[in-house]
Parts: structure tokens; C-alpha cells; sequence
């Protein structure tokens, strides 16, 4: 089929679409690079919008660090009808969307190049965050964040987002569609149940739909999906009870009746900060948008959540990877398998200076000691975040953590200027090239100058 778009251009696709959804069909261009999507309903009126989210709405074309990880509207079809194009987004990596990885069953059937385990799932959350926060960034909204919409490849720590002539700007672009149920936000759903239309998608809603999805990913579980019925005689307004009016955390603190049956798999797994924004999202956050945590809480406690893992030491375990906790034994959540040497295992608690020279406070970042985990320019410095390590340089290892019988956990400085560690009275310089060993009280002062983070050790037993 020969396709004319908007520039005057022509382009052959393969005639028959490969797949069909609400508002049109897909198809793929003859050379594989494109695809496009003709829209069931010949509506002109969305001509401007769509105009408007391919120039100056266009994320990707003001930051090109954001080009991989939408799949952008790049031409507008005027023939055979009206449509949009987009870069194929398999054309060089293999993606599936992200509802695959959210049941045991459907994850058994992915490729083994795919599926990842449960350390590249947390980058793919982390991705997944990144995205909504370049387009909340710029005052955009999805307005249909769901499983269908972003496309992943886990073990390459790939995220894609879909659909987006959909894209809501809001008070100029008002949004064409509801959302998906399960991922739509409460006050959307109460909304839709009493009739009323007026209510809008924006920001805030995107923020629900994102943390049940970065919920769903980690723990294979609706956040909002427990024993607790609402309806016992009508399935659909259960549902609707369930994730609108009635909406009730599965893990609640003060209200338990919607708890699964222990034991069950729930997000104190992820360790305390990712925890708490969930604990946020869904208790206060259900009731009040405006308590919702913003992509960049959820991009920045997911990156920190990844310094926190520890590989399982059974080779059949299926999440391969689980957080080491603060003061809990060292047992993979998903086999049961208990991690019994080293005996000690590190833990970096960070802390940022102060203003004033020699005070600190502890942060966030906590980093749990493995062989050969790295540390980066941004955990060595509080004035600098993992999402603007674009450059190579940026990301190079700085210290390095290894473990072996005769010396036990040591600290091996690859690249950090001004290494010093303080013992009980000492502090000594860790030239470059050289390696000190780990010790229970130790701070270790992560370079020089103000933004220098220091580190305090402790030995956690396991
Ligand atoms: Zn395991």
C-alpha cells in the first residue's frame, strides 16, 4: 500500500495491518523502519493537535537524550487516510509490552534474551519513571499510562512509550480517551461511575497509572487488587468500586481488610524509600493527587533502590536478585535461598556535606557492598544525579567494592582524587590504584570540596 503523508511524501507499507486497537489499525512500513496507524474514524478535527504534538510539543526534538525512549509521532498520513508514523520500535531490539512481566505465567513464556531478572526489572522501572518525567516536564500528560502502552526489553533495560497521539496538554489538547480501568486514577473512575464526563485526565492522574505500574513490575501484583469485595452480585461495578470510589491499598497500614493472606509478597521488598513513596501513592495519594509522588521521587528512589542488591546465590531462582534490608537475614524473597558467606556484607550509608566543613547529613543513598559493585560520580557527589551522567566520562567507575578470603570487604580506588578514610583516629589518603579494607564504623570521604559525599560503613551479619 502506497501511503502519502502531510510533507507530500510517499512511502509503502505492508497492506495488511498487524495489529488493531480501539481508535485504529497498525501497519509496517516495507523496509521495516516505520509504522503507521490509520485511524478508524476519519476525524479532521484532530489535525491541529496532532500538528501540534509532532512540532512544538515534541519532546524529542528539544532533548535528544529523550529520542529513545518514546515512540514519537514523526509524520502525519493524509492517504489512503488519516493517520500518524512512528520509528518502528523493534526494528533493532525486540520489545514487548510490559503486561508480560507482570505474571510468573506469561514470564516463563518470554525469550530468555528478554525477560531479566529482578535487578534489571528495577531499571526498567527506573526508565519507565524517566519517561513520565521528561513529558510531565515539559506540562504534558499521557493520559493512558497502562501495560499495553509501554514497551520493554527488561534484560536490556529498554523502555518505550507508545501511543502518544494521545497526549494530553492540559487546557489546549483535550484528551480523546479514558484510560485503561485498572490503571486509570480513582477519581476518574468515581467520576465515570456517577456519570460525569467533565473530569480530566492531567499530570496527577498519569503519576496514579505510573505507580501501580512500577508496583506491578516489582511485586507481579495489583496494588489496589485484594480479597476485600465490594459487590458480591456484579463483577463490573466490584471492579469499578475497587479501583474508584472504594479504592483500598492491599497494604494499608490502618485499614487491614483488604490485605492478601500471608505470606505474600509485599513492597517493604524494596527496601524503605521506594516503601514509603508507595505507602504515599496509595494511601494519601489515592484520596489527594495533589500527595502523589512526581516521576523524578520515583526515578531517583529506584536508582537508588538498584545500589541495594544483592545476587541470589541459587542458580534456579528466578528473580536472581533481592534488596539486602536493613536489619533483616539475608533471604532471597523468591526461593527462600539464604545468602551464608561472606558472613558481613557492607553497607555505605551516604551522607552530604553542610556548608560547613567537616558537617554532615546523612542522604538517601544507601549502598549495599557486592563484589565488584561500582560506585559513580553521583554517589561520590551530592551536587550531581544519575539522570545527567550522560557522558561517558560522567559514568566511569570511580571506587570499587571486592571481597576476597585473605582480606576480606575492601574499598579499591580506580579513579576517585582524595580518597581519605577516617578510623577511630586516623585518616589516611587512598592513593589512586590502591585498596584499604572496610571496616565497621569507618568514613570514608568520597573526594574533596563541598559536594563530597561521606560514606559510613557498617558490617551488616547475614
Ligand atoms: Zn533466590
Amino acid at each position: 500500500m502506497r501511503i502519502l503523508l502531510d510533507d507530500g511524501t510517499t512511502e509503502e507499507y505492508e497492506d495488511e495491518p498487524f495489529s488493531e486497537g480501539g481508535q485504529g489499525r497498525l501497519y509496517l512500513s516495507r523496509d521495516k523502519k516505520h509504522v503507521i496507524k490509520l485511524y478508524h474514524q476519519e476525524n479532521r478535527a484532530r489535525l491541529p493537535a496532532l500538528q501540534k504534538i509532532m512540532g512544538e510539543l515534541n519532546v524529542t526534538r528539544h532533548d535528544p537524550s529523550a529520542a529513545s525512549l518514546f515512540a514519537w509521532i514523526n509524520g502525519i498520513v493524509r492517504r489512503p487516510s488519516l493517520g500518524v508514523r512512528m520509528l518502528n520500535v523493534n526494528r533493532e531490539l525486540p520489545h514487548r509490552d510490559l503486561t508480560w512481566w507482570f505474571s510468573p505465567k506469561t514470564v516463563k513464556r518470554l525469550p530468555e534474551d528478554m525477560r531479566g531478572n529482578w535487578f534489571d526489572r528495577t531499571c526498567v522501572a527506573s526508565e519507565m519513571a524517566r519517561i513520565a518525567w521528561k513529558l510531565h516536564g515539559v506540562g504534558l500528560c499521557h493520559s493512558d499510562f497502562s501495560g499495553a502502552n509501554f514497551l520493554v526489553n527488561v534484560a536490556r533495560h529498554r523502555a518505550v512509550l507508545i501511543d502518544l497521539d494521545n497526549l494530553v496538554v492540559p487546557d489546549v489538547l483535550p484528551p480523546a480517551m479514558l484510560g485503561t480501568a485498572e490503571y486509570m486514577a480513582p477519581e476518574i473512575v468515581a467520576a465515570y461511575m456517577r456519570g460525569q464526563t467533565d473530569i480530566r485526565p492531567s499530570i496527577q492522574t498519569d503519576l496514579h497509572s505510573l505507580a501501580v505500574l512500577i508496583y506491578q513490575l516489582l511485586l507481579m501484583r495489583h496494588p489496589l487488587r485484594g480479597p476485600k469485595v465490594h459487590d458480591p452480585e456484579n463483577a463490573e461495578r466490584d471492579d469499578q468500586l475497587a479501583f474508584g470510589e472504594r479504592a483500598l491499598y492491599t497494604e494499608d497500614p490502618n485499614d487491614r481488610s483488604n490485605r492478601p493472606k500471608d505470606p505474600f509478597r509485599g513492597a517493604w521488598l524494596l527496601g524503605e524509600e521506594v516503601e514509603s513513596l508507595m505507602r504515599r501513592a496509595f494511601t494519601d495519594g489515592l484520596r489527594d493527587p495533589s500527595r502523589r509522588p512526581v516521576a523524578a521521587m520515583w526515578r531517583d528512589a529506584l536508582s537508588r533502590m538498584a545500589d541495594q542488591h544483592v545476587p541470589c546465590v541459587n542458580p534456579e531462582c528466578e528473580g536472581k536478585a533481592f534488596i539486602l534490608l536493613r536489619d533483616h537475614p539475608a533471604v532471597c524473597p523468591w526461593c527462600n535461598t539464604r545468602i551464608t558467606y561472606p558472613k558481613q556484607i557492607p553497607v555505605l550509608r551516604l551522607y552530604s556535606s553542610v556548608g560547613q566543613a567537616g558537617h554532615f547529613q546523612q542522604d538517601k543513598g544507601r549502598i549495599v557492598g557486592w563484589q565488584s559493585r561500582t560506585l559513580h560520580r553521583w554517589h561520590a557527589q551530592s551536587n550531581f544525579s544519575e539522570h545527567e551522567a550522560t557522558r561517558p566520562e560522567d559514568r566511569a567507575p570511580l571506587v570499587e567494592l571486592q571481597y576476597d578470603k585473605r582480606h576480606g570487604w575492601v574499598l579499591y580506588n580506580i579513579a576517585l582524587d582524595d580518597l581519605r578514610v577516617a578510623d577511630v583516629s586516623l585518616v589516611r589518603k587512598v592513593p589512586l590504584g590502591t585498596a584499604l579494607p572496610l571496616r565497621e564504623g569507618q568514613k570514608w570521604l568520597l573526594g574533596a570540596g563541598n559536594a563530597a559525599r561521606l560514606a559510613l560503613v557498617t558490617m551488616q551479619s547475614v
